[in-house]
């Protein structure tokens, strides 16, 4: 029997059309304090289903969590993972996305349910770019445009991949937790984009509801979503409206340089 065969996708589509929602609906209101739940874990692995089903690109990435200590993975030192707070990435080398048990129980407990489903979208859309385009961070300098666009590919994942438009409470609240986990480190390499920027793209990704929409691979495109956000009003672009011109320069002498 094929691994993936067709009609096994179909299968798994109608089970899991009704999963998310529910897991996202109706069970998020019996949560309590306790560590990361079976509720959180379900969401994950049926954000992980509804994606492959959307996107062939990602089928063949596997999904650790909840990853406890010492879980293996080429991407860490020493080869295992740590159970770091924060500990939640996506591994190039064995095309595999780890999330540790306190990363899960920390997002379950800040921001709720659609964080975690948006946290897997955000991995999964790594695995996407790894698939299709590699990642600019090999070629400019920074990170960036990789977590932002990650971010877009995400909100179009949770746009369509979830059978059911999301209410705009829970879009607000995926959107939260990619703005909270936002930081203004502009001339750190493994920025990911400031609060505002990395809500104002998941936006884009999600209204838009195309991959294509995300697809902008010269950065100009870029700058234009960027640019054209209302929501991207954000204090530090405020302060120094020099510093996407900056990094867009920087990645262009770069690239043109290589
Ligand atoms: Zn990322």
């Amino acid at each position: 029997m094929k691994k993936h065969g067709n009609s096994d996708y179909q299968l798994m589509k109608g089970l899991l059309k009704i999963c998310l929602p529910l897991a996202l609906g109706l069970l998020s209101t019996s949560l309590d304090a306790r560590a990361q739940s079976f509720t959180a874990v379900g969401v994950a692995r049926a954000s992980e289903g509804l994606i492959k089903i959307y996107d062939p690109k990602v089928r063949d990435v596997s999904l650790v969590v909840p990853a406890p200590k010492g879980t293996p993975t080429p991407c860490r030192d020493n080869n295992q993972s740590t159970n770091g707070d924060w500990e939640a990435f996506y591994c190039r080398l064995d095309r595999t996305i780890l999330i540790s048990q306190q990363a899960l129980e920390q997002i379950e407990k800040r921001y709720g349910l659609e964080a975690i489903a948006t946290l897997v979208a955000h991995e999964f859309a790594h695995g996407r770019q790894h698939a299709l385009t590699g990642f600019s961070s090999d070629l400019v300098w920074t990170s960036v445009f990789d977590e932002l666009q990650a971010d877009c590919i995400a909100g179009v994942y949770m746009r369509r991949a979830t059978p059911i438009a999301l209410s705009q409470k829970q879009i607000k609240r995926s959107k939260a937790f990619l703005e909270n986990i936002g930081n203004y480190s502009v001339l750190e390499r493994e920025w990911h984009g400031t609060p505002g920027m990395r809500g104002a793209v998941f936006q884009f990704g999600y209204d838009k509801g195309s991959l294509s929409a995300c697809w902008a691979t010269n950065e100009k495109s870029w700058r234009n979503v960027l640019v054209n956000s209302a929501t991207l009003m954000d204090k530090v672009i405020e302060k120094t409206p020099g510093v996407i011109d900056k990094l867009i320069e920087r990645g262009s002498d770069l690239l043109n340089d290589s």
